[in-house]
């Protein structure tokens, strides 16, 4: 069979960090922020929060809290490895940056994410997995600007969010909202191979 590269982002694609970041927003605030809410990457910018606490209220995310993007996820990476791709966890997630490294592998246990190798890259650098796309046969990402820097070198999807949709990302190959589209694009296309 076939192997095929995928590269898969985690934050905003396969976990959402952000309704446990929210949640902690809401507590200190009294407000009943959601994910729909998050108009752009920049928190500081939409929520008048501070960088360091931004970093600072990331970090004391409880993993119990974390939930999948969409349900489906699991077995669409399930099936996905089933029929000869490669799952690459790729993230901008750095410890006491972030929230915890303990914390993330948690989350992915708990929400039984199968893959075959996770790799850390550096969370300022928007042309990080651009660095990396070469290596990739697809690449899956919820930045518009990671999507743009990988897409001369792989098959670039923007997971699309609230934050993004509006965003450009004119060599992107696909933008998705679900796992199934995801699964459906990623089949048809090598089928055609
Ligand atoms: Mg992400």
């Amino acid at each position: 069979m076939k192997e095929y590269k995928f590269g898969v982002d985690i934050d905003g694609v396969i976990l959402d960090t952000y309704t446990p970041w929210l949640n902690i927003l809401n507590n200190l605030r009294g407000t009943d922020y959601c994910i729909l809410d998050v108009v752009d990457y920049d928190l500081k910018k939409v929520f008048g929060v501070p960088k360091k606490q931004i970093c600072d209220m990331f970090s004391c995310i409880d993993d119990r809290e974390i939930e999948l993007m969409d349900p489906n996820c699991p077995q669409v990476i399930d099936k996905l490895r089933a029929e000869g791709f490669m799952i690459e966890l790729i993230t901008a997630h750095i410890p006491h940056v972030t929230y915890c490294q303990d914390d993330l592998l948690a989350s992915l246990d708990k929400h039984k994410i199968n893959y075959d190798r996770i790799s850390f890259v550096e969370l300022a650098d928007h042309n990080a997995k651009g660095k990396l796309a070469h290596l990739f046969d697809y690449m899956v990402d919820d930045s518009s600007a990671q999507v743009n820097a990988m897409a001369d070198e792989t098959k670039a999807i923007l997971y699309e969010a609230p934050y993004n949709i509006y965003k450009s990302t004119p060599k992107a190959w696909a933008r998705v909202q679900t796992w199934s589209r995801l699964e459906h694009l990623l089949l048809g296309d090598i089928l055609n191979d």
